[in-house]
């Protein structure tokens, strides 16, 4: 059977990733065998987050009716009730449910009715606590196929230690790391020089190690040096997938969703107030901005190295009317130059523009010109991609380790 559970943590404390560590060790000791558990990022761009928008799914060998109320004691004495945005969901289901529903929650919208037509056409048992928009995330995870996977491994403090502050290795940090990447990512930031797997939130998390395999995951976290752990617990996921991503056009993005769009640059970089870095792309008269904010550190250096007529796709999610980059691929650097009045061919003084349209005019004898003069540049920047740091990456982002 499945099991999905969504919402159950606030600001100051709890994690739903850490409910489902728990849980998967009770119920292995109530006899019945957990076979997976998977942490689901969904949609980023949704407002009710706390965080990261997770939810989690146990696969479970044992009674529906059994695991479904041990899963809803459990949410009821560890859930954040008293903050307004925690309203948790489970949902246990016997077979896994057709992945539409899924695929919404992580690429766009879903209402808590959705969920529960989702939920009565597969006969899954589900219990909606306060008003009960946990039941989106806890039936998208119970309905998710994983076409890509990742691995998390995740360590949780001894709960004495919640709220204190953490104390993890930072070299061991950066050997684990070197000594497992590409295979491992987003431990720490080497461009940066920053700690990335540690959190500074109040929840019970310690670090998390993301990698392509439970044996990879569990080789780097082996040398983490750090206070004692209570519970340690490796995910399946769908971090570093790119599943957010649809295809989308200049022009015609909805708001919250996230998308992977060709473009022609219209403009060169702008940098505005805090550092914040924008350009415009473009197909014909469809354009849309698109922004590097200043966490995004050096990548903001790709965009002021565009050029007017450099064609490019670009990923990542459109809010408040423009793309939040998260990748950037060159497809195809123009011939960028800059253009000034040519020099008079009879005389070599500069020539001076004879009206719209109508080319150059020496001033000083008369000749005609009909082109400028172009003076082409090098080009800082090579066709290719292109991503944020670790530093800046969010959950769902496919680092490019992994390939484009
Ligand atoms: P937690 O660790 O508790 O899961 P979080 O940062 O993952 O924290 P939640 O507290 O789960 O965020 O809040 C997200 C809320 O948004 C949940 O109630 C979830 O059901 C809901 N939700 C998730 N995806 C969507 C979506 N695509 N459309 C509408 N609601 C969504």
């Amino acid at each position: 059977m499945l099991l999905g559970i969504d919402d159950t943590d606030s600001p100051s404390g709890m994690c739903t990733t850490y409910l489902g560590a728990l849980l998967a060790r009770r119920l292995i000791k109530m006899h019945m065998p957990v076979l997976e558990v998977r942490l689901l990022r969904l949609n980023p761009n949704v407002i009710y987050k706390t965080r990261g928008n997770a939810a989690i799914c146990l696969e479970v060998e044992g009674d529906t009716d059994r695991v479904f109320e041990t899963a809803c004691e459990m949410v009821a004495g560890l859930a954040h009730f008293s903050h307004e945005n925690t309203n948790p969901g489970v949902v246990a289901v016997e077979n896994r449910p057709p992945p539409d529903f899924y695929r919404k929650a992580v690429r766009d919208f879903c209402t808590i009715e959705e969920a529960v037509a989702v939920l009565g056409a597969a006969g899954a048992r589900y219990k909606g606590f306060k008003n009960g928009r946990g039941l989106i995330g806890a039936t998208a995870a119970v309905c998710s196929d994983l076409p890509d996977m990742t691995f998390e491994y995740l360590t949780y403090r001894n709960s004495n230690a919640f709220g204190t502050p953490r104390s993890v290795d930072r070299e061991s940090l950066f050997d684990a790391e070197s000594s497992t990447f590409p295979h491992t990512w987003d431990t720490v930031d080497i461009e940066n020089n920053c700690v990335v797997c540690v959190p500074h939130t109040p929840d019970p998390v310690l670090f998390g190690i993301r990698g392509e395999s439970p044996s990879w995951v569990a080789f780097a976290r082996m040398q983490v040096n750090s206070e004692a752990t209570e519970v340690e617990q490796i995910f399946v996921t769908n971090q570093g997938t790119d599943a957010h991503l649809v295809d989308g056009e200049t022009g015609a993005l909805t708001e919250g969703c996230s998308y992977r769009v060709t473009g022609t640059v219209c403009s060169h970089a702008q940098t505005g107030r805090g550092g914040h870095v924008s350009i415009e792309i473009g197909n014909g008269d469809m354009v849309t901005r698109c922004m590097a904010y200043e966490p995004t550190k050096g990548f903001r250096n790709v965009l002021r190295a565009l050029w007017p007529g450099d064609r490019v796709l670009v990923t990542g999610s459109y809010k408040g009317g423009s793309i939040n980059l998260e990748k950037v691929c060159i497809i195809t650097l123009s011939p960028a130059g800059t253009t000034r009045p040519p020099v008079c061919p009879s005389c070599g003084a500069r020539m001076t523009s004879a009206g719209s349209l109508k080319g150059y005019k020496c001033r000083k004898c008369g000749a005609h010109e009909k082109e400028p003069q172009v003076t082409l540049h090098d080009r800082t920047i090579a066709p290719g991609w292109y991503e944020v740091p670790p530093v800046a990456r969010r959950h769902l982002v496919k680092p490019l380790c992994r390939g484009p």
